[in-house]
């Protein structure tokens, strides 16, 4: 076993909700460090949408996925978080009241006083279509993600899918394609009406293909794809020729070691207290699309308003003989110094 860790908080996840849980925490004197199985923050926003808008962030009118993270990670810059990157934690241990010692799969371990529970849907996956071969093509032709539009940039471009991932990047890859085409299996569509619209005005104008059929296999060599076999309703086969071949079939959340830590789950959610964000064990608190209460929206905003109830409490347990003074940024000078801003 490795020396462990001490710190006051490990956050479990270090999507917007736990990037934000840092900023709570530190107002609050409560230090933290963040584990994640990706190679980066920004959780969803960061891994499947950092190029889309999101338009529902408080103040903020427009902001990319990417956009949304840079500006958490120079929010939270004051409070020197440490991430630890490529790792997942996979065992918590109770060692006092409270107080836990988290191991990672790799054996890195920490001692805390409180967990946070960021995992969003845990470590989500995209579904992969029932293509003979596909695997020998991923990340090299295939992507189940937009990380940048650019790369598609004057390649033949085939979207699989009818809901709104498949004709949202079908309308924001079309411009950018040398040729696109959306495959679905039937002439109707899961996405928002309007960009169902939009789509047939480009098919009616000859900007762009729809194919009804699914794809039955790939032509290509050595993960560099040529082109995409798609057998129609009526049993004929076409091959459409392309170089990228974006499935967008859903995605499965993997709750994975969060249920071996003796939580309470509903599902594949971790009930908490909506007064303290706790879970049903003391010292271990669930925020963002993780957990589950009556009226629960996944949205990142709501995470945002647990972290900050979350951390009231989680200071209760980590000075549990200092008064807690409710106070605001804009007129506390010990906040403001906090903030490296007076
Ligand atoms: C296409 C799309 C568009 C969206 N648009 C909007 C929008 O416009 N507005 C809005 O408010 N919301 C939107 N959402 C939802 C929003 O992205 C989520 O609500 C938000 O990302 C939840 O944040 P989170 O931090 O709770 O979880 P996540 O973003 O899921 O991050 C959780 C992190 O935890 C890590 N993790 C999981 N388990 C472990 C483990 N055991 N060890 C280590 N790390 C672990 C994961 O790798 C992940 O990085 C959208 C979602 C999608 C997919």
């Amino acid at each position: 076993m490795t020396d462990p860790i001490r710190t006051d908080a490990l956050i479990i996840g270090a999507g917007p909700v736990g990037l934000f849980a840092v900023f709570e925490l530190g107002l609050l004197d409560i230090k933290a460090h963040l584990v994640d199985v990706l190679d980066k923050p920004g959780g969803q926003c960061a891994e499947l949408y950092p190029e889309k808008p999101i338009y529902d962030i408080p103040a903020i009118p427009v902001i990319t996925g990417q956009g949304l993270t840079d500006a958490l990670l120079a929010q939270i810059k004051p409070f020197a978080p440490t991430f630890h990157y490529g790792e997942m934690v996979a065992h918590i241990e109770r060692i006092g009241d409270p107080a836990f010692r988290c191991t990672t799969v790799s054996g890195k371990v920490f001692e805390v006083t409180v967990v946070v529970i960021a995992a969003g849907g845990g470590s989500f996956q995209p579904k992969r279509p029932p293509i003979k071969g596909i695997e020998a093509y991923e990340d090299k032709s295939v992507f189940y993600a937009v990380r940048k539009m650019e790369t598609f940039r004057g390649k033949r471009v085939v979207i699989i899918g009818g809901g709104d991932s498949a004709l949202d990047w079908a309308l924001n890859l079309q411009p950018l394609a040398s040729r696109l085409t959306l495959v679905h299996r039937r002439d109707e569509f899961r996405a928002a009406p309007d960009s169902v619209r939009k789509m047939r005005e480009l098919v009616a104008a000859g900007s762009m293909d729809l194919a009804l059929g699914q794809v039955m296999s790939l032509a290509g060599e050595e993960g560099v794809l040529t082109g995409a076999v798609i057998r129609s309703g009526d049993g004929a086969m076409a091959t459409v020729a392309c170089d990228a071949l974006l499935p967008f079939f859903g995605l499965t959340m993997r709750l994975g070691p969060v249920t071996n830590w003796g939580l309470a789950l509903k599902g594949d959610l971790v009930p908490v207290d909506t007064a303290t964000f706790e879970t049903n064990l003391p010292g271990i608190f669930a925020i963002g699309d993780i957990n589950t209460y009556p009226g629960k929206l996944k949205l990142i905003l709501s995470g945002f308003h647990e972290g900050a109830l979350m951390a009231q409490q989680a200071y209760r347990h980590v000075h549990p003989d200092k008064r807690l003074v409710f106070q605001y940024t804009t007129s506390s000078t010990s906040l403001q110094k906090k903030l490296g801003a007076a």
